[in-house]
Order: structure tokens, then sequence, then C-alpha cells
């Protein structure tokens, strides 16, 4: 049996066994659990789950001193940075139970039998189901929203799929705590057994990939990670759905009648959103495009001046520590690229995991290797552009992103919508004026994008539409009204439908 140890991340120590490494029997178990309670969690309906989903934020509030402590003594991230995320968390939990009792989710769709152009049609009608258990891989830097309560677990959830979650090794504590109040809420609101699980260790998270009960899996982390389970659900012997949720460079435009205007003020907001959270945001922006010249050269000392005067932080693992030290060492050696911005030695946190914010420069026509990588942690590139042709060639060699931001000018029109275009192909959420880090919980929201920021840009991990991807469609044809699930039944339901082509709002 191999323990698994909760380390406080500050000093390396480890500090309690929280659990045992998963061994194939453990997983099998679970996820077998997992099948035998997705009936009953579906026949709960959308009311049960909805109170189930608040029953669980609840559980998360009530264990929130502890959920948070022992988050910061894993993480480093702060009491008050984690409280923040526990909040949104719950919050977010709040809005999937919004979401299903709306229903508008279900796409429910009926077409009566009749004569048509084509000659006579049967009834048909339409809606989404649950795909069945789901398993969830959370990410490091989110200990409460991307991971074992995040955004996955309460879309596949809500949809009716009892969800298994690999415990994320930097935070195995909060994972195993935050699985006892999802658990709690679950039985309190009379869910089966079996609705949630866990498991813990890298072996137990690529057998879960692999279980035949497991019908998808929501994965938020690395790129590296991502891929190796994505390969691993397509080559299961039936592929399932697998929605890794990876990082990105987050690209940032500064036109030049933005940086002739506030110079200054966009290097400010740069330098708050690239160090947020010790730069370890999946939406950082991780590359500056600025204009050659006397206003770049305002921006570029605001930033050296700026970043000397923050101090190194703790980052969230050993191992993510190493990789951005080599990764800043890569960009170091790249050709073309000069640090322009560092903080000075002895400033800030001290200890094995610390890293200082550094600021590279480069210029736009001549981006490669490192440059064009993600670096998790807190890190820029300012690549500097002469004219358009220069920014606009670049900007059609970057891959995919989660966000691409633009700061235009006031009132400037012509360069903003060519950039809109531009970027449009290329990330998930174009920003206008302001900064990437920081995802709203919203109806709207996309949070997502071409690869390599996701495995699958079709849908959303954050927001109202993200339990798309736990759903497929069913179309029952002169089916009888008994075998119907009830949305679909004639007479009037709590769920807006299209009827014979028209919208009709719920009733
Ligand atoms: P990670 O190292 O990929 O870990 C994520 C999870 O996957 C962990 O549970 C890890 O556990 C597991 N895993 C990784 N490789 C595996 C393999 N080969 N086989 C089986 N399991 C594997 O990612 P991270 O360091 O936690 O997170 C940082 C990354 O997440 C950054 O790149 C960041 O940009 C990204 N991120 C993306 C989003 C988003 O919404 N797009 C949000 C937050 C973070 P084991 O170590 O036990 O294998």
């Amino acid at each position: 049996m191999t323990a698994v140890s909760s380390i406080d991340v500050r000093t390396g120590t480890p500090v309690a066994e929280v659990a045992a490494e998963s061994t194939a029997a453990d997983v099998d178990a679970v996820c077998v659990r997992a099948e035998r309670a997705f009936p009953a969690l579906e026949a709960l309906g959308r009311a049960g789950r909805a109170a189930m989903l608040r029953a669980m934020a609840d559980e998360l509030e009530a264990r929130r001193a502890t959920l948070t402590e022992v988050a910061d003594r894993e993480s480093a991230l702060g009491e008050t940075r984690l409280n923040g995320e526990l909040t949104r968390t719950c919050f977010q939990l709040r809005l999937f139970a919004e979401v299903i009792e709306d229903g508008g989710y279900l796409e429910a769709t009926i077409d009566h039998a009749g004569d048509t152009a084509m000659g006579p049609r049967p009834d048909v009608r339409r809606m989404l189901v649950p795909l069945g258990p789901v398993g969830v891989f959370g990410a490091s830097n989110f200990p409460f929203a991307f991971s074992v309560p995040g955004g996955d677990t309460a879309s596949a959830l809500a949809t009716g799929c009892p969800v298994v979650v690999k415990a994320h090794p930097a935070h195995p504590g909060t994972s195993q705590l935050a699985y006892e109040a999802l658990d709690a809420g679950a039985r309190a609101s009379g869910a089966p057994e079996g609705t949630v699980g866990i498991v813990h260790g890298q072996e137990g998270g690529s057998l879960l990939v692999r279980h035949p009960a497991i019908k998808a899996v929501g994965f938020t982390g690395s790129l590296r990670g991502g891929r190796a389970l994505f390969d691993l659900a397509s080559a299961r012997p039936d592929p399932i759905p697998f929605y890794g949720e990876l990082g990105s460079l987050n690209p940032l435009v500064v036109t030049p009648a933005a940086a002739a205007e506030r110079a200054e003020e966009i290097a400010k907001g740069l330098i708050g959103s690239f160090t947020l959270g010790v730069g370890q945001f999946c939406t950082k922006p991780g590359l500056a495009f600025v204009p050659a010249g006397e206003a770049a050269e305002r921006l570029r000392a605001a930033m050296t001046a700026g970043v000397a005067e923050l101090g190194a932080g703790w980052m969230l693992s050993a191992g993510i520590h190493d990789a951005f030290e080599a990764g800043a060492a890569r960009l170091r050696e790249t050709a073309g690229v000069s640090a322009v911005a560092s903080t000075p030695d002895g400033n800030g946190s001290q200890g094995p995991t610390a890293s200082s914010p550094v600021v590279f420069a480069a210029r736009a026509g001549e981006l490669s290797g490192a440059v064009l990588e993600e670096c998790f942690g807190p890190v820029t590139v300012l690549a500097e552009y002469a004219d358009e042709e220069e920014l606009f060639a670049a900007l059609a060699g970057l891959s995919g992103a989660l966000t691409a931001t633009v700061h235009i000018g006031d009132g400037e029109t012509g360069l903003p919508e060519r950039l809109a275009a531009a970027l449009r192909d290329r990330a998930g959420r174009l920003i206008w004026n302001g900064f990437p880090t920081g995802v709203a919980v919203a109806w709207a929201m996309n949070h997502g994008g071409p690869w390599p920021a996701t495995t699958n840009a079709l849908h959303t991990s954050v927001g109202g539409t993200a339990v798309r991807r736990f759903v497929r469609p069913v179309a029952w044809q002169d089916a009888p009204q008994s075998v119907l699930p009830e949305e679909l039944r004639d007479g009037p339901v709590s769920v807006p439908r299209r009827v014979d082509g028209t919208l009709e709002p719920s009733a």
C-alpha cells in the first residue's frame, strides 16, 4: 500500500497521510458503485438534483475553515484567495441547480406526425440525456473551482451523471475533504450511494479513464497530462469523450493608439494579470504584442519599474516550481529573446518552491520555440511589432488559446475589427480593454478554445452550457406517452420546447 501524503508546500514537509493510492480493485469498486447509482440519480429528477447541488454547496460552506486551512497549506495560495475561490465554487454549484431547473439545456423538441412537402412524417421527439458515470481530473492551481467540487463535477452531476474524481497529488487533503462534503450533500438529499467517488494516485487515474463504467472524462491540467489521458480515452475498445481543458498562451495585443493613450496603465494591468496567483492561471497573458517606438518604450519602462517592486511567491508544488524555472531558462536561451524586467533576488517569499516574476522581450516577426508555448508561472513576453503586417503575420503563427485580449484606443476603428476577425478563430474568449485572468461564472461564459487550449473546442468548461459535455441526444419516434421522458410528453411541462418548429416557453 502506497500512502498519499499531504505536504506543506511552503516547507516541503509531509504533514499527514491522507489516503492510500487506489489499487485496481479500489478503482473497479468505485466505478461499479457509480454505474449502479446512475439510474437512481437520473430518477431523482431535475428538482431533486438541484436540491442536491445546493446541499453540496451548503456542506462545503459548513467546512469552509478546515477546507481553506488545508488548501492553503497544500497550495500556498493564501486564505483570502482560497476563501474567494470556495465562494465561487459554491456559487457555481448553485448556478448549475438553476440551469437544470430552467431545463432549456435539454433542447426538448417535438415534431408531431403530419403531412409535409416530403410526404407523411412520423411523430419525432428529441432531447438530451445523461451519458453515465464521468471521471473528473482537477488542476493544481484551483484546489476548489477546478478540482474535486469544481465545474466539471457540478455540471456532470447536474445532468444526472455520477462522478468519480481523481484526487490531485498537490492537494490530496483538500481533495479528500471536498469529496466528503460532496458525499454528505448527496446523502442529505437522498441521492444514491456512489453518486460521488474518489480515487488517488496516477495509476488509479489511468485505470479510471479506462474503466468500462466511465462514459466521459473532464480534465483540467497540463497539455502533457491531458494529451496522455486523451490518448488513453481514445484507445479504449469503446472510445469515450474526453474534455481536456489545458494551458494556453493567451495573446494580448496593444494597438498603437492604445499604447499612445495609456502605456503606463496597460503595463500596470498586465503586471497584475501575469503575476496573479504567482502566474499560475491558465488564462495568464503569456505573450503581449506592443507597437515599436516611443509608446512601447514607455510601456516597457513601466513594466521594468513595476516588476522591480514585486517579490517572489511560492509556487503550487516543487514539480511546478522546477518546470517554471526550466521554462524560464529555455526562454532566456531562445535566440532574439532578452530579459527586460525581473524582481531583485531576496524580495518576497523564500523557500524551495519560491519563484520570481520575469519579463522578456522579442521581435514579433521572430517568435519561435519556447516563446510560442505556455510557461506556467510568473512570466510574460513583450513582442514588439513594427507595423500591422508584422503583427498579423505573427498572430497567424499562434496556436489555439483560451483567450485573446485587445487594448484599443478611444473610438478607434479599423484595426480593432481586423484583430477581432483574426483572433476569433484562435481563441474561445475575446477581451477588450481588460485582462484575461478571471473567468466569470455566468450563463454566457465560454472557457475553451482550439487545440492546444482544449482537446475539444466545441464546448465550455465554465458557465451554464458546460452541462452540454455530459449529455447526448436521443430521438423517440412514434413512442407511446408512457415511455417518453416527462419533458417530452403532451401537455404543459416546465421546460422550454420547440414544438413543430416554434419555440414555446416553459409552462
Ligand atoms: P497536471 O500535472 O496535468 O495534473 C492534472 C491531473 O492529471 C492530476 O491529477 C495528475 O495526477 C493527472 N495526470 C497528469 N498526467 C497524467 C498521466 N500521464 N497519467 C495519469 N494521470 C495524469 O496539471 P497541473 O499541474 O495540475 O495543472 C497546471 C496546468 O493546468 C497548467 O498548464 C494550466 O494552464 C492548466 N489549467 C488549465 C485550466 C483550464 O481551465 N483550461 C485551468 C487551470 C489550470 P498525477 O500527477 O497523479 O498523475
